[in-house]
């Protein structure tokens, strides 16, 4: 980690290296580039919020309350904030209140609870399923020979078509079959939106056609926990 750089520089750094993927890829679009803030000291945020940023992932609903809720409340009406991590049902009111973007459905029981409190708070975010493409068990998503069902499911029963896929490839393992397939699933089913790539894989997940990639580290430095 070069931490002689600043946040600013580090983010320019990630920028220009979009760039040249999707230039590589022959690609005209750039994919959006999320913040992942989470765990990160109120200092660095505010160093990445004065470098331009406007787009934040979270992995935990009561955390990005915490600090785009309060901390950086008088922000949040310039950012977009996509909720990365797993979500449980008791905290659906709390995340369509908070999240535009919630990148992590993967059950019908959520789409359930999701649908009812927007109902009551009156928003809807826009939705992606998480997809398991390393089938790992202790990881969430829905997985991949379940997903024509769970997506046929969430359009007869609820009218619903998610605007992305999103995956977590397996620690350890190379990152590109996962895009790929990732991207597979989702020309298959007519979605449009692939949330892939995180610090050490955001270059292969542009030229393979992430619309959005998660970046922490790489631009704010390490976690000290996560
Ligand atoms: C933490 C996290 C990231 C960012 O990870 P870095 O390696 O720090 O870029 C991206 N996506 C998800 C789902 C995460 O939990």
């Amino acid at each position: 980690m070069t931490d002689l750089l600043t946040i600013a520089e580090r983010r320019t750094d990630v920028l220009d290296k979009i760039k040249a993927a999707a230039k590589r890829a022959g690609r005209d679009d750039l994919p959006a580039l999320i913040a992942v803030s989470k765990v990160q000291p109120d200092a660095r945020v505010k160093a990445m919020l004065e470098s331009g940023q406007r787009i934040y992932g979270e992995n935990r609903v009561q955390e990005a309350q915490s600090r785009w809720g309060e901390t950086f409340a008088a922000h949040r009406k310039d950012l977009t904030l996509h909720l990365i991590g797993p979500l449980q049902t008791n905290k659906s009111d709390d995340a369509v209140a908070l999240f535009d973007v919630i990148e992590t459905v993967d059950r019908e029981k959520l789409v359930k609870h999701l649908l009812k409190s927007a109902d009551k708070i009156g928003r809807l975010p826009r939705l992606y399923v998480q997809v398991n493409t390393g089938e790992e068990p202790q990881k969430a998503g829905v997985l991949p020979a379940d997903l024509p069902a769970f997506l046929a499911r969430m359009k007869s029963e609820y009218d619903l078509t998610p605007e992305g896929l999103m995956c977590i490839p397996p620690v350890g393992q190379a990152a590109s079959p996962h895009f790929w397939f990732l991207g597979n699933l989702a020309r298959d089913h007519g979605i449009a939106k692939l949330s892939m790539g995180m610090s050490g894989d955001y270059e292969v997940a542009t030229e393979m056609g992430a619309t959005s990639v998660r970046v922490g580290s790489a631009m704010f430095g390490a976690r000290d926990y996560d």
